[in-house]
């Protein structure tokens, strides 16, 4: 089945092999986001057997799809107070940020017989979650060590999500000081400090790297093998762990200007178009639904994605010397990045292959 997401097995577990073991020595734990796949069950395999043991993910669904077998399960997002019950039977720890929830979600921990782990989030500056004010923190502290079955384990951050604020030694810093205060202050031992995400990453191939920060929340750097802070790649990571795969549906030499009156297209723009003349064109069938085209490359280097709908995406192949690559019947594949990895694991429309550890090694 077309389009279809090329899934490489044995260099997802190599990337989760690598960064455990890079990170271990700095003595940070690497806790794999699984977002990006949906939590897909082999991929989920692939990880574990990388070395993998804590998993997080920022959607109830997905996390119960993560065997408790192969480690601790992290809830990313601050749940809905309309889902603690999901949390608290398929979460182990989760991050918060509002008492009323915490409250909630204690009782519900109660009513399951569980002690239920939590990270509280701290705002450093980019105004996505956490707490922002130490007075404030110094209540929620408060409240928090005296609930029966929260077991509040340590702090947490979140940066470069949605103010663009890169993690830096100085606001890092600051999380370590908050935490060694709120440590003092409850005289709860606070072991896990929880860095933020692969944004945060190249932080720890530079100096001074803030001694006690020990957890990353990594999605990105394992997938894609890029970090998140400047989209360079990490660690030697592999960067090509997914392809997309779609097939031609028609194959045609027309003019490269449309005729007629230009009015708006199917998504409300108007198109602008170059007048090359007369060239060969393909159609494939994956559309927007699929992948956008502007998060996708074109591995054949003679075409070029000229747009696309819904359900088409129209090359422009006038330049490929071989035309048979071009053939109605004949597959394309394409480099994804993070959006078009996430849009096509959460598409019903996208099949999945997975490529063995064995099928590789001949290549
Ligand atoms: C998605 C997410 C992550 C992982 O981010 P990456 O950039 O993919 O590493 C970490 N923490 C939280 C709270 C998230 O929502």
């Amino acid at each position: 089945m077309y389009p279809r997401v090329i899934i490489h097995l044995q260099k997802l577990q190599e990337n989760a092999a690598r960064l455990v073991g890079f990170l271990a020595e700095k003595g940070i734990q690497t806790v794999a986001v699984t977002k990006v796949f949906g939590a897909d069950p082999r991929i989920l395999k692939a990880y574990y057997d990388g070395g993998i043991r804590h998993f997080a993910d920022a959607r109830i669904q997905n996390l119960a799809r993560i065997s408790p077998a192969y480690g601790s399960r992290m809830l990313l997002r601050i749940p809905m107070q309309s889902e603690l019950q999901q949390v608290i039977t398929h979460a182990d720890i989760s991050l918060q940020s509002d008492i009323h929830t915490i409250r909630k979600l204690n009782e519900e921990a109660k009513r399951q017989d569980k002690t239920h782990q939590i990270l509280l989030m701290i705002d450093l500056g980019d105004l996505r979650e956490g707490v922002y004010e130490r007075g404030e923190m110094r209540e929620m502290a408060k409240e928090i060590a005296s609930l029966s079955h929260i077991d509040w384990i340590g702090t947490g951050t979140n940066l470069t999500c949605y103010g663009g604020v890169l993690p830096t030694k100085e606001n890092l810093t600051q999380l370590l000081e908050t935490t060694r205060w709120l440590r003092e202050e409850t005289g709860l031992s606070l072991p896990v400090i929880s860095a933020g995400n692969s944004s945060s990453l190249y932080l720890t191939e530079e100096e001074g790297w803030p001694e006690g920060l020990n957890q990353l929340r990594i999605g990105e750097a394992l997938a894609l093998g890029t970090e998140a802070a400047y989209g360079r790649p990490f660690l030697h990571l592999h960067t090509d762990c997914f392809e997309l795969e779609a097939e031609i549906v028609e194959s045609r030499v027309k003019p490269s200007m449309p005729i007629g009156t230009i009015g708006k297209n199917a998504f409300g723009e108007t198109p602008v178009f170059e007048d090359k003349g007369d060239r060969l064109r393909a159609i494939v069938a994956v559309g927007r639904q699929d992948a956008d085209a502007a998060d996708l490359v074109l591995q054949s280097p003679c075409m070029q994605i000229l747009g696309a709908s819904s359900d088409h995406m129209i090359l422009d192949a006038g330049s490929c010397a071989n035309a048979q690559l071009v053939e109605v019947g004949k597959t394309l594949r394409f480099w994804m990045n993070y959006r078009a990895v996430l849009r096509a694991f959460t598409s019903e429309y996208v099949d999945r292959y997975y490529e063995e550890p064995n099928d590789e090694r001949t290549n």
